[in-house]
C-alpha cells in the first residue's frame, strides 16, 4: 500500500481527533524516519518529547526485548523484580524521596491532582470537599474530563462538560495573580514551567522561584508539569532547575519510556506520596515490569550519552542560527536547549507542509508558531543540514 491508500483507511475508519501532516511512517532510527513510500525525513518533533534518546534506541530496544521475553504485567496485586530498580532510579536520579507510576501523562497530572487534594484534606487540614488546585492560564495538562476542566483552551473543552469544580486559574507568569488567587483552601500550585504546547512559553525570570516562595509561605504545594520539559528537553533534566526550585511534586511522562511504552511518574516527598493507602489509588498496567525495565534502560541512555548537555549545547547553537535568518514574517525564536518555537507572523501549517517536502518533519501548534524540538541524540551537523531548509523554506515565502 502506498500513502494515499493508507490515508484512505484511516480516515475511513478512525476517528478524526487529529490532523495529521500527510506523511505515513514505517521505520525510524534516531532522529530520522522513513515513510511508506521510501522517503526519509529529520524528526523535528520527537513525538512531543517522548523520543529525546531518539527512534528505537538500541539499548532501550534490548532491554525491551528482554524484558517481553520474560514476564511483562504482574499487576501491582503482586510484586515484580522491575519496579523497585525504577523506583530506586528515579529516587537516584531526581533526588525526590518517592515516586508512583502510571502509564499516560494525564493519569500522573491527575495522580498528582488527586495526591494534593488529599495532602490538603488530610495534611493541611482543609475542610472537606474545599480544596483548590491553582492552575495557570493556556496550560496543557493532557485530555481527561477533570484535566479540560482547568484548560482555558475553549476547544479542549466545547461539549464536554459538566466540568471537575475547584481549579482557580491565574495568568501564566503573572506572580501577583497567584499571590491573590491563594486562599486557605488552596492545596496546589500546578504549573509548567516552560508551556510547551502553548508555542514554547518561557515565563519572565524568576517566575518560578517567586512562585516556589509563595507557595512555600503559604504552605502551598508546587506541583510542576514537566511531562515535556522534563528529562533533558530544556537543556536541564527538569526546566525548574533553571530557576534553583525544588517542587513539592514532579510530573514525568513522555521520555521516560523511550518512546517505547506508556510511562509515566509523580516524584514527591514521603510526606506527600504517603498520603496513599492500599487501594487509594492505581492502575493496571502502571510500574508493571515491562514499563519499569523500559524506563530504567531510557534513564540510563539519558545519563550515558550525557543528553541533558547535549540538548543545552546544541538548543544554544541551533537557536543562534535560527535567529540569524532575516525574515520579516519571524516573530520571535525562543525556548530553551533544544526545544524552539518559531513564532511566525502568520499561519505556521503550511511552512511545515514546506519543510516536508524539504525532508523535515514538525509540527505547528498555535496556528503561528512551530516548534523544533529534534531527539537529542541530533549531532551539529544534523542540525546545519536541517538549518539550510528551514532558511530556504522561510525565505521563499512572502
Ligand atoms: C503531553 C503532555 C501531557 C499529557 O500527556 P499524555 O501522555 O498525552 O496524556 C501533560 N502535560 C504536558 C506538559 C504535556 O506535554
Amino acid at each position: 500500500m502506498n500513502t494515499n491508500e493508507y490515508i484512505a483507511l484511516e480516515e475511513r475508519y478512525g476517528a478524526h481527533n487529529y490532523h495529521p501532516l500527510d506523511v505515513v511512517i514505517r521505520e525510524a532510527r534516531g532522529v530520522w524516519v522513513t515513510d511508506v513510500d521510501g522517503n526519509r525525513y529529520l524528526d523535528c518533533l520527537a513525538a512531543y518529547s517522548a523520543v529525546n534518546q531518539g527512534h528505537c534506541h538500541p539499548a532501550i530496544r534490548k532491554a525491551f526485548m528482554a524484558q517481553a521475553d520474560r514476564v511483562t504485567l504482574t499487576s501491582r496485586a503482586f510484586r515484580n523484580d522491575q519496579l523497585p530498580l525504577l523506583y530506586k532510579m528515579l529516587h537516584d536520579l531526581t533526588g525526590f524521596e518517592m515516586s508512583l507510576p502510571m502509564n499516560s501523562g494525564a493519569e500522573a497530572v491527575e495522580t498528582a491532582v488527586k495526591a494534593a487534594r488529599k495532602w490538603g484534606y488530610k495534611v493541611k487540614g482543609i475542610p472537606e470537599g474545599k480544596a483548590e488546585i491553582i492552575c495557570a492560564s493556556d496550560n496543557f495538562h493532557g485530555r481527561t474530563t477533570t484535566i479540560v476542566s482547568f484548560s482555558t483552551d475553549a476547544q479542549y473543552r466545547d461539549g464536554f462538560g459538566p466540568f471537575t469544580p475547584g481549579f482557580p486559574i491565574v495568568k501564566y507568569g503573572d506572580i501577583a495573580a497567584l499571590k491573590a488567587a491563594i486562599t486557605t483552601n488552596t492545596a496546589a500550585f500546578l504549573v509548567e514551567p516552560i508551556q510547551g504546547e502553548a508555542g514554547i512559553v518561557v515565563p519572565p525570570e524568576g517566575y518560578l522561584a517567586e512562585a516556589a516562595r509563595i507557595c512555600k509561605e503559604n504552605n502551598v504545594l508546587l506541583i510542576c508539569d514537566e511531562i515535556q520539559s522534563g528529562l533533558g528537553r530544556s537543556g536541564k533534566m527538569f526546566a525548574f532547575e533553571y530557576d534553583g526550585i525544588r517542587p513539592d511534586m514532579v510530573i514525568i511522562g513522555k521520555a521516560l519510556s523511550g518512546g517505547f511504552y506508556p510511562v509515566s511518574a509523580v516524584l514527591a516527598s514521603k510526606e506527600v506520596l504517603g498520603v496513599f493507602r492500599p487501594g487509594d489509588h492505581g492502575s493496571t498496567f502502571g510500574g508493571n515490569p515491562l514499563a519499569a525495565a523500559v524506563a530504567c534502560a531510557a534513564l540510563t541512555v539519558l545519563k550515558e550519552e550525557k543528553l541533558v548537555e547535549r540538548s543545552f549545547e546544541l538548543g544554544g547553537y541551533f537557536m543562534e542560527r535560527l535567529r540569524s535568518i532575516e525574515s520579516p514574517h519571524i516573530v520571535q525564536v525562543r525556548g530553551r536547549g533544544l526545544w524552539i518555537g518559531f513564532v511566525l507572523d502568520t499561519k505556521a501549517r503550511p511552512y511545515c507542509e514546506l519543510l516536508m517536502k524539504e525532508g523535515i518533519l514538525c509540527k505547528e501548534t498555535h496556528e503561528n508558531v512551530i516548534r523544533f524540538a529534534p531527539p537529542l541524540v541530533i549531532t551539529k551537523e544534523e542540525i546545519d543540514w536541517a538549518f539550510e531548509r528551514i532558511r530556504k523554506v522561510v525565505l521563499s515565502l512572502d
